[in-house]
């Protein structure tokens, strides 16, 4: 399967795309990214991640080195030549190249813009794939996890311990509290209540996570936005974590605890149901 990256204008094939050993994303995790989901060849809630990327740049003092427009004429671009269907688009942007290695910003601006696919089932997971374990660790990120950063050390230490343990997500914690998942935001659900914590800097803003609590708000059902412990979790009905490659995704465990008696929560696929079809139709609109 031919698979093409852009870089900076560039197609190139993915083994031969290349940055420059002095690029700032490498030297100092100095850039933001965004992951999407693609499904009939089209980005779903393209917009909000548009919104994110544009939020987390101006939050490290970035702008896009193209113009908006250009931006989404290259995301399509890419999944044509790569003609994928169903996966997910990563794109990110850095402080590109600086002549030194500085930590001030180099003079006059030159972000450097990368994106690839991966070409994967995302919609219409067979119900034995929707069964996530999860492994709580402590949080040891920076305290502006609503920057979309590429820093993303933390989180590759932390879901490694969980896959060496045969979780599939790390639901990190701190002061007692979970924060959120290594990739993903963390719900719970008790007394058909949805639980999850607000939007802060201690939390990503999660475009599934906000497409999840329209829904929910269709739907009637209740939303308590407060942080829950990990005790908590533990005596959850139901739990699951969200995000633009996973959808809603149930989980069985958390640290060998049983959740739901190890089986994905009624109210849990249904709110996965929802969202696959808000995804549907949210495509169907871009077409
Ligand atoms: N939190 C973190 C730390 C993440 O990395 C992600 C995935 N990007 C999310 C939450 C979920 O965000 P989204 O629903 O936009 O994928």
């Amino acid at each position: 399967m031919t698979n093409i990256a852009y870089v900076n204008g560039d197609y190139e094939k993915i083994e031969n795309a290349k940055v420059s050993i002095m690029d700032r994303g490498l030297l100092f995790a100095d850039g933001v990214y965004e992951v999407a989901g693609v499904y009939n060849g089209v980005i779903i809630d393209n917009e909000s991640h548009i919104l994110r990327l544009q939020r987390s740049l101006n939050e490290i003092k970035l702008t896009l080195p193209i113009q908006l427009d250009e931006l989404l004429l290259v995301q399509k671009k890419l999944i044509e030549i790569n003609k994928l269907k169903e996966g997910t688009l990563y794109f990110h942007v850095t402080r590109g190249i600086g002549q030194t290695r500085e930590f001030e910003f180099p003079e006059g601006p030159s972000p450097s813009l990368i994106m690839f696919v991966h070409h994967k089932q995302i919609m219409d997971l067979p119900i034995d794939r929707l069964n996530a374990k999860i492994m709580t660790l402590p949080d040891l990120r920076w305290k502006r996890r609503d920057i979309k950063s590429i820093a993303l050390l933390p989180q590759v230490l932390a879901k490694q311990v969980a896959h060496e343990n045969n979780c599939n997500e790390v639901w990190m914690y701190e002061d007692g509290f979970i924060t959120e998942g290594g990739s993903s935001n963390a719900f719970i659900i008790k007394d058909n209540k949805l639980i999850s914590r607000k939007n802060n800097e201690k939390i990503l803003s999660g475009t599934t996570r906000q497409a999840v609590l329209k829904l929910l708000e269709l739907e009637g059902l209740i939303f308590d936005e407060r942080p829950f412990t990990i005790e908590e979790a533990y005596n959850a009905d139901e739990a699951f974590f969200t995000s633009a490659s996973v959808f809603v995704m149930p989980v069985i465990s958390i640290d060998d605890r049983a959740i739901n008696d190890g089986m994905p929560g009624k109210l849990t696929l249904k709110l996965r149901n929802l969202y696959e079809n808000f995804a549907k139709s949210s495509i169907k609109k871009e077409k």
